[in-house]
């Protein structure tokens, strides 16, 4: 009936360098633990959380593109390092008491499920995180795409982009001190001010598909939980 309460679902875009907290490669345990119990309290309070992972902490496609590598081929292999994090990631939040299924845009079969947007949606009504891996499995694109696209697939109210710094800020705040944080911003603005949030076919398919997205400091604990919660964490980037 229409007037059954619609629990929130969200979509919360991890960067590889995100799981690498103080190590400078791979993925550390600290913050895989903690992040799976932040996910925990959501889990637990009725939200349905999606995630999509990024693979920079092993591998990016133009990295050795600029050395002579195929494009695509240095693609695929930054679309596989993104199933290796998600892998560690279901692991990590099975391992806190959650249920999780990596759900990869490249058929590996053996190793996790394909994407397919119905039973997606089914996982993430059964209370299940779902691990979306492989980025869009096209090459040429990026997570922050993939982010954007399952958020609007999966018909999210929320997408979360968790960074190092606490929101969206005119200048890069680790260089220059005079840079101001924003608490809010529309989508065009941001194209128009060329900000670094994502990249344009992120931000681009979020604007026109009205898909609300906030910035927030992975670092910070509890901001998970706050945002969700409608607090002004961050930066809210919408319309
Ligand atoms: N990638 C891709 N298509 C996608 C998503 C990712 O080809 O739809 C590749 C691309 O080479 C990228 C790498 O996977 O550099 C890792 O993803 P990304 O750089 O977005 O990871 P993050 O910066 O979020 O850790």
């Amino acid at each position: 009936s229409k007037n059954k309460p619609t629990r929130k679902r969200i979509l919360l875009k991890l960067s590889g360098e995100a799981l690498m907290g103080q190590a400078d490669y791979g993925i550390s345990a600290d913050v895989v633990e903690r992040l799976a119990a932040e996910i925990k309290e959501l889990i637990e309070s009725g939200v349905q959380v999606a995630l999509v992972v990024g693979g920079g902490n092993i591998f990016r496609g133009v990295g050795l593109a600029g050395r002579g590598m195929d494009r695509v081929t240095g693609d695929q292999m930054g679309m596989l390092a993104t199933v290796i994090n998600a892998l560690g990631l279901q692991d990590a939040i099975e391992h806190a008491g959650m249920t999780a299924r990596v759900m990869s845009a490249i058929r590996i079969n053996q190793v996790c499920e394909d994407y397919i947007r119905r039973r997606a949606i089914r996982h993430l009504e059964k209370g299940r995180v779902v691990i979306f891996a492989a980025g869009t499995g096209n090459p040429f694109f990026t997570t922050d795409s993939a982010a954007s696209l399952r958020a609007v697939e999966i018909n999210a109210d929320l997408m979360l982009k968790a960074t190092k710094v606490d929101g969206i800020y005119s200048a890069d705040p680790m260089r220059d001190s005079s840079a101001k944080r924003y608490t809010h911003l529309t989508y065009d603005e941001v194209i128009d001010q060329r900000l670094s949030v994502m990249d344009t076919t992120a931000i681009v398919l979020c604007r026109d598909n009205g898909m609300p997205l906030r910035v927030f400091d992975i670092n910070r604990a509890g901001d998970l939980a706050r945002i969700v919660a409608g607090e002004d964490v961050g930066t809210l980037v919408d319309n």
